[in-house]
């Protein structure tokens, strides 16, 4: 059992949990002129690193706030996890 720990309520088992993608993705720049092949690759289209790779991930079973978690993705093991900046 892979244990996360949410920066506010420490580790917990990952069933608490909900994945929430890779956290390294970009929204394109300017929206309104974004091709479609930008938008198609934003919502899309992911690496597939073997190694650390920065997540989000969602705490449903408990604080309800998402964060990120560097994971190593040959071994699972937690490298990080940190809460994101506040959004003004
Ligand atoms: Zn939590």
């Amino acid at each position: 059992m892979m244990l996360i720990p949410c920066p506010w309520c420490g580790e917990r088992a990952q069933v608490e949990f909900a994945y929430g993608g890779d956290a390294t993705v970009k929204r394109p720049a300017d929206p309104a002129s974004a091709s479609d092949r930008e938008w198609h690759d934003y919502v899309f289209v992911r690496d597939n690193p073997k190694g650390p790779l920065d997540e989000l991930w969602y705490h449903a079973a408990g604080c309800r706030r998402y964060f990120r978690v560097r994971r190593d993705t040959v071994t699972h093991a937690i490298l990080a996890s940190t809460p994101l900046p506040e959004i003004t």
